[in-house]
């Protein structure tokens, strides 16, 4: 028997802290605000239409690089929401989920010895998909509460060594939006020192209070160096159907594709007619969708202000941080298994998605995407905390 049989390349990588809370909340019946999913189902008309396509024949292996249906109508939205013109023939690809689109991209350009910027807290996909790749992580921190980096930082860790940043807008988990300046800042620094930005831009349709989401490939002279991905899943409520997609400019689309024709070679074809259909009629959809995420976002931070947990305002996606009470927990993990455990209520613990700055064991990560009457129950299970250890 061989000693070892794992490639060392897999040496840092660990189970995912969704698949951890996730178990936990299953095996202690907790109210689940933990892993990001809606609990609830996307519109009806879209899952008949699955059925529909699958009823007309579209059953076999689409072709790699997506059906031209739905590559066409995400050039539509791309042109209507951003005036971004991506032709749908050479420069967008439909991936199994963002996950896919991600992976793909970053083993398309990234080598031994290659450094890739990426901004903490993060979503734990960068880390993992750039070991795999044999780059090194490079982490700048946001802080908190408003989640800002200071672009001292960012000029601090450039070198000839770093070939790409990625950014995440909507944030996960801070429901950050970055704003202008801050794109500004970092188109600039691609720009004069040639780097490839990757902006994972799955929560693009989610922001509240009228705020505006902007495509750090809208910027000037960054159309060319940005590789921007999306999802589905998150716009139509869907995320078990795992349709993502890639944008970006011929030669750059040509070596994604190129990893994206061996890993999974096509993505399941009936649900890609689905989210064509859905794409071409997303300007009907979108209101009522944005109500009901604002309609949750206000619940829960209605409901948190009678907790301990004080509430840290998210402007997208369907995250929300908090900060855990002083003085009653080691840290955020601790915080998180005694929740789960003693409370019945599932988060995310943070800290996980750091590996420079100690701000993650103070806070919890808790997701809205779910039922009025789940926030409700949730944030009731939390707020039991001041009564247990106040007696
Ligand atoms: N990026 C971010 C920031 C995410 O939060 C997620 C999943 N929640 C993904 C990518 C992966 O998306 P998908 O489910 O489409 O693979
Ligand atoms: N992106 C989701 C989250 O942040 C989880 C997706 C997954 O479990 N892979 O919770």
């Amino acid at each position: 028997m061989r000693k070892e049989y794992e490639s060392g390349r897999i040496a840092g990588i660990r189970e995912s802290i969704f698949t951890t809370m996730s178990r936990l909340a299953f095996e202690y019946k907790a109210i689940n605000l933990g892993q990001g999913f809606p609990d609830f189902n996307g519109p009806e008309w879209l899952i008949n239409e699955v059925l529909n396509s699958m009823k007309k024949g579209h059953n076999q292996y689409a072709p790699s690089p997506g059906i031209f249906s739905l590559r066409k109508a995400i050039a539509q939205v791309e042109k209507k929401y951003y005036d971004l013109n991506w032709n749908p023939e050479t420069e967008i690809t439909i991936t199994a989920g963002a996950t896919e689109a991600l992976f793909c991209t970053v083993q398309a350009f990234i080598q031994p010895g290659d450094e890739v910027i990426i901004f903490e807290p993060y979503y734990d996909a960068y880390i993992a998909d750039i070991l795999l790749a044999g780059g090194k992580p490079i982490t700048i921190t946001l802080h908190k509460p408003d989640f800002k980096f200071f672009a001292e930082d960012l000029f601090k860790v450039i070198t000839p060594a770093v070939k790409m940043i990625i950014i995440n807008t909507p944030h996960n988990p801070s429901g950050k939006i970055f704003n202008y300046e801050e794109l500004d800042i970092i188109s600039k620094i691609a720009i004069e020192n040639e780097l490839l930005v990757v902006s994972d831009e799955v929560y693009e349709f989610m922001t509240f209070d009228d705020k505006q989401h902007i495509p750090i490939a809208t910027l000037n002279g960054m159309r060319d160096r940005t590789i921007t991905i999306s999802s589905a899943g998150k716009t139509f409520g869907m995320t078990g159907w795992k349709i993502g997609f890639v944008c970006a400019n011929e030669k750059l689309t040509n070596a994604i594709r190129r990893v994206h024709q061996w890993t999974t070679f096509a993505v399941n074809t009936p649900m890609q007619h689905a989210v064509a259909y859905g794409f071409s009629n997303l300007e009907d959809y979108l209101p009522e969708f944005r109500k009901i995420y604002q309609h949750k976002r206000d619940l829960i931070i209605k409901e948190l202000r009678s907790t301990l947990f004080k509430p840290i305002i998210p402007y997208g996606s369907y995250f929300i941080m908090v900060e855990i009470p002083d003085g009653i927990f080691f840290d955020d993990y601790t915080c998180a298994v005694e929740l789960v455990k003693t409370y019945g209520i599932a988060t995310i613990p943070p800290s996980v998605f750091y590996s420079n700055s100690n701000e993650g064991k103070t806070m919890l990560r808790l997701c809205f995407a779910k039922q009025d009457e789940t926030i409700i129950e949730g944030i009731d299970r939390l707020r039991r905390l001041r009564f247990d250890k106040n007696d």
